[in-house]
C-alpha cells in the first residue's frame, strides 16, 4: 500500500530557511550560499520522509516564501511595477513581489497577502490585468525534481491547480473578469505538466477550492480544463488533491474528470466516504487522507484501520494509497526535539515526522506486515489520553453543566446599562483611549527575556514591570486621554500570556509553523479541560489604577480568539473547549471588576477568521462562538462597561452576530477605508457605542490633526456622537513613542475640537 505526503514544512527543524533567507536580505550571505542550503534543507527532508516510510514524496512544496507566489512566477505573471524583463525570473524580482522594495521614489508595494483557507499560513495573491501574458518563467520545479531523483527518491510533483490559482487571485482592473485568462494559464500548466511528466510517475494538481462553495461558472470549467491537462501528462498519472473539507457538493463534476487519483480529507471529512466509494470510478486511485495535518495529535489507529478497510473492501486495496489529510505544511516538524513537554501529553502527539512513521505503519498494517507491538502501543496511548487526570478535571466538568441561561445575558440591556455606566464612569463626549499595548521597546522585550531565562528574581521583574507601567500611565496622562490602558509590558503575545496562566494549555520549544514567508509561530496547544488556576491580570491592572486618577481599563483576549490561535483538543468538539475558556476568562473579568475596575475590554480580533469555510456552516458556529463572548462578559454589573475589539475583517456579513455579542464599546479598525466601514453599523442600526480607528498603527506616520477631525466628522454622519469612542485601529506594540505620542497627542485634539464644535451648534 503506497503512502505519499502532500507537502512538508520547508522552514526547516530550527528555522534554517528563515534564518537564512532574512541574512540574504541583509546581504549578509549571497545567492550562492542561500540555494545551497536551500538545496541541503530539501534533500533533508526527503531523507527524513524516506527515512519515516513514505514511498512516494513531494517537490514542488518547498518555497523561499510561498508557493502560491512560486507559481505566478512559473506562469510569468510578474506584476508590471516590478519592471521583469521576461527571462527566468530572478530572486530579487522574486522577493521584491513578496515584500516589495524601498527607494528614495518611494518604492514598490508588495503584492498582498492574505490567509490561506482557514489556516494561520498566508499565502501572496496574484494579480491579473487584461494586457497580462502567461509564459513559462521558472525552471525551479524541473530544478527540484532532476535534485530529487539524482539523490535516488521516488518523487511527485506537487503544484497549485489552475482554477484554484485563478479563483484565489485578484483582478486589479475594473470591469475586468480574471477567468478570461483562464485558457492562456492552463496553455502554460501544459507545458509544465508535459515536462515533468518525462521526470515523474505522479502529479498531484492541489484544487482545495473544491470544498468552497463555488459558482456555478467556476463548477463548470473543470471539466475542460483537466481533459486539457489530461492530454498533456504523457505516461505520468494526475492526482487530484483536495482538503480542509469535503467536496460532497462538487462530487459529480470531480469523478467524472479525466483523472488518475483523488485525494480526499478524511479527518475534517470523514463523512464523505461512503459516498465516493459508492460510486469510485474503476479508473481511478483513490488517496486517503487519514493523518491529521493541521493538528499536532497521534492518529488513533484502531479507527483509521476501519476506515481503511473499509475503503480496501469498496474498491480493492490496489486502488487505495495513504496520505495527511493535506500539506504538513500547518503542523511543527519533530517531536523529539521537545524535551521539556510533560511525557504523557507528548506521548498523545505527533508532529510532521511522526505522521510519516503512522502513515507507514497504517499501510504495513493493512499488508498484514508485523506492526501490532505498534498498534498495541498505539492503543494504551489512545486511553491513557482518554482517561488522563491531565484531560479531564471533574471541577471543570461540574461548572460546565451548571451554566444556565443567564449567565449568557447581562442583567440589562444595553440602554438600561448606559444610565448607570454613565455616572459610574463621568466620561466627556467622543472619549479617547487606545486598544491596549503601547510600544514594546528593546528594555521591556530584554526584561521578560531576562526573566523568563531565569536572570532576573520575581520581585525584580515585578518591580520593573510597574515601573513600565508607571512610565506609561504618566504618558497617557500626559497625552490627556480620558480611558488609560495598562500598556500590555507583561505579555509577549495575547494569547500565549493567557495560555501560559492557564491549565489545560501547554507550550512547545521548537513547534514553530510557518505563517508568512519567513515569519513563524509557536502555537499554544491545549490539551486538557481548561480552567484559570488563579487571577491572571488583576494585580498589573489594579496597579496601574491605582496611579490615576482616570479609569484604566483592564485587558484581556477572549475566547474565540484563545481558541482559533491555538492548536485545539480533536477529543471534543471546539465549542466545548472554547466554552471552557470562556468560563475562565468570566471569572479574571469578575475579579477584575471586584478589584474595582471599571471597563473591561475582552479582544476577540479571530472572531471572523474562525469562520467555516462553508456558509451553510456559519450559522452554527457564529451562535456557539458568540455565546461563548457572551458567557465571558456577562457576569458583571450593569455599570460595569464592557469593550471589545476586532481589526482587520469585513464586518458585513456578520454584522448582527457582532451586534448580538452585546459589548457596551466595540472598537474597529476604519481608518484605512476612510471611515466606509461604519455604514454597515450604520445601516444595521448597531445599537451600541463603537470606536472606529482614526488612525492606522502600521506606519510610523503621525496623522495631523485635521485629517483626524475629518474622520471623525465622517463618523459622526453615521453613528451618533453619543455613541462615538476616538481611538486608533488596533494596538501600538510595533510603534516607537516618539510617533505614537506625536500621533495621540492629534488623537486627543482632534476630538477636543469636535467636542467644541459640537458644543457650539447645541447652542
Ligand atoms: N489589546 C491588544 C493590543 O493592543 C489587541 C491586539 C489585536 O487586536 N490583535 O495589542
Ligand atoms: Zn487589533
Amino acid at each position: 500500500m503506497l503512502t505519499h505526503s502532500l507537502g512538508f514544512p520547508r522552514i526547516g527543524l530550527h528555522r534554517e530557511l528563515k534564518k537564512a533567507v532574512e541574512s540574504f536580505w541583509k546581504g549578509e550571505i549571497d545567492e550562492a550560499t542561500l540555494l545551497q542550503m536551500a538545496k541541503e534543507l530539501r534533500l533533508k527532508h526527503w531523507r527524513l520522509q524516506h527515512d519515516a516510510g513514505i514511498d512516494l514524496l513531494p517537490v514542488g512544496d518547498f518555497s523561499f516564501y510561498d508557493h502560491i507566489l512560486d507559481m505566478t512566477v512559473a506562469l510569468g505573471a510578474i506584476p508590471k511595477r516590478y519592471n521583469w524583463q521576461g527571462s527566468e525570473v530572478d530572486l530579487d524580482t522574486y522577493f521584491a513581489m513578496a515584500r516589495g522594495t524601498a527607494g528614495a521614489d518611494g518604492g514598490i508595494i508588495a503584492m498582498e497577502m492574505t490567509k490561506w483557507f482557514d489556516t494561520n499560513y498566508h499565502y501572496i495573491v496574484p494579480e491579473f490585468t487584461p494586457e497580462q501574458t502567461f509564459s513559462l518563467s521558472s525552471s525551479k520545479l524541473f530544478n527540484e525534481i532532476r535534485e530529487a531523483k539524482d539523490a535516488g527518491f521516488n518523487v511527485k510533483a506537487v503544484i497549485p491547480g489552475p482554477l484554484t490559482y485563478v479563483y484565489l487571485g485578484k483582478s486589479k482592473s475594473d470591469n475586468f473578469d480574471r477567468w478570461n485568462h483562464l485558457d492562456a494559464i492552463v496553455g502554460v500548466y501544459e507545458e509544465i505538466i508535459a515536462r515533468v511528466s518525462k521526470d515523474v510517475s505522479w502529479i498531484q494538481i492541489d484544487e482545495p477550492i473544491l470544498v468552497l462553495d463555488l459558482p456555478e461558472h467556476v463548477r463548470d470549467r473543470f471539466q475542460n480544463v483537466y481533459e486539457r491537462l489530461a492530454r498533456a501528462k504523457g505516461e505520468a498519472r494526475i492526482m487530484l488533491a483536495t482538503y480542509f473539507g469535503d467536496i460532497l457538493e462538487h462530487k459529480d463534476i470531480v469523478l467524472s474528470l479525466p483523472i488518475d487519483g483523488l485525494h480526499l480529507d478524511l479527518v475534517r471529512s470523514p463523512h464523505q466516504l461512503d459516498a465516493f466509494l459508492a460510486e469510485f470510478p474503476s479508473s481511478m486511485i483513490l488517496s486517503l487522507g487519514i493523518v491529521d495535518g493541521r493538528n499536532i495529535w497521534r492518529i488513533d489507529m484502531d479507527r483509521a484501520l476501519k476506515m481503511i478497510t473499509k475503503a480496501c473492501r469498496a474498491v480493492g486495496e490496489d486502488r487505495i494509497c495513504l496520505g495527511p489529510s493535506c500539506s504538513l505544511l500547518h503542523v511543527p516538524i519533530d517531536l523529539e526535539e521537545e524535551k521539556k513537554l510533560n511525557p504523557e501529553i507528548r506521548s498523545w502527539m505527533a508532529f510532521a515526522k511522526q505522521k510519516c512513521f503512522e502513515l507507514r505503519v497504517l499501510a504495513d498494517a493493512i499488508e498484514k506486515k508485523d506492526v501490532q507491538d505498534i498498534l498495541f502501543e498505539n492503543r494504551e496511548i489512545m486511553a491513557s489520553r482518554q482517561n488522563s487526570p491531565l484531560v479531564r478535571n471533574e471541577q471543570v466538568q461540574k461548572k460546565l453543566q451548571a451554566i444556565d441561561e443567564n449567565m449568557f445575558r447581562r442583567s440589562a440591556p444595553y440602554s438600561v446599562r448606559r444610565q448607570k455606566q454613565q455616572p459610574h464612569l463621568n466620561l466627556p463626549i467622543l472619549p479617547t483611549t487606545t486598544i491596549g499595548s503601547f510600544p514594546q521597546t528593546p528594555e521591556i522585550r530584554s526584561t521578560r527575556r531576562r526573566f523568563k531565562n531565569g536572570g532576573i528574581s520575581q520581585e525584580d521583574y515585578v518591580r520593573a514591570i510597574r515601573g513600565f507601567i508607571q512610565d506609561m500611565v504618566a504618558r497617557q496622562e500626559q497625552i490627556g486621554l480620558d480611558v488609560l490602558v495598562h500598556g500590555e509590558p507583561e505579555r509577549n503575545d495575547m494569547v500565549e500570556y493567557f495560555g501560559e496562566q492557564l491549565a489545560g494549555y501547554c507550550f512547545t520549544q521548537n513547534g514553530w509553523v510557518q505563517s508568512y514567508g519567513t515569519r513563524c509561530v509557536k502555537p499554544p496547544i491545549i490539551y486538557g479541560d481548561v480552567y484559570r488556576p488563579k487571577t491572571m491580570t488583576v494585580d498589573w491592572i489594579t496597579y496601574a489604577q491605582s496611579l490615576a486618577a482616570k479609569p484604566v481599563k483592564g485587558m484581556l483576549t477572549g475566547p474565540i480568539t484563545m481558541l482559533c490561535w491555538s492548536f485545539v483538543r480533536d477529543d471534543q468538539p471546539r465549542s466545548q473547549t472554547c466554552k471552557q475558556i470562556a468560563l475562565a476568562i468570566r471569572e479574571e473579568v469578575q475579579d477584575l471588576e471586584k478589584a474595582g475596575v471599571k471597563i473591561i475590554q475582552i479582544d476577540e480580533p479571530a472572531l471572523r477568521e474562525g469562520l467555516p469555510l462553508k456558509r451553510k456552516d456559519w450559522h452554527e458556529y457564529l451562535a456557539w462562538a458568540v455565546n461563548c463572548f457572551r458567557l465571558a462578559t456577562s457576569g458583571v454589573k450593569e455599570e460595569t462597561q464592557i469593550h471589545t475589539h476586532m481589526c482587520y475583517c469585513d464586518f458585513e456579513d456578520i454584522i448582527e452576530w457582532i451586534a448580538a455579542m452585546d459589548a457596551d464599546v466595540i472598537s474597529i479598525e476604519a481608518s484605512r477605508s476612510q471611515m466606509t466601514l461604519l455604514d454597515t453599523f450604520r445601516e444595521f442600526k448597531y445599537p451600541n457605542e463603537i470606536g472606529p480607528g482614526i488612525y492606522d498603527i502600521h506606519s510610523p506616520r503621525v496623522p495631523p490633526v485635521k485629517e483626524m477631525v475629518s474622520l471623525l466628522r465622517r463618523a459622526i454622519q453615521v453613528i451618533p456622537a453619543e455613541r462615538l469612542w476616538v481611538n486608533p485601529d488596533c494596538g501600538l506594540k510595533t510603534r516607537d513613542w516618539p510617533e505614537t505620542i506625536a500621533s495621540l497627542k492629534n488623537m486627543v485634539e482632534a476630538a477636543r475640537m469636535l467636542r467644541k464644535e459640537l458644543g457650539d451648534s447645541k447652542k
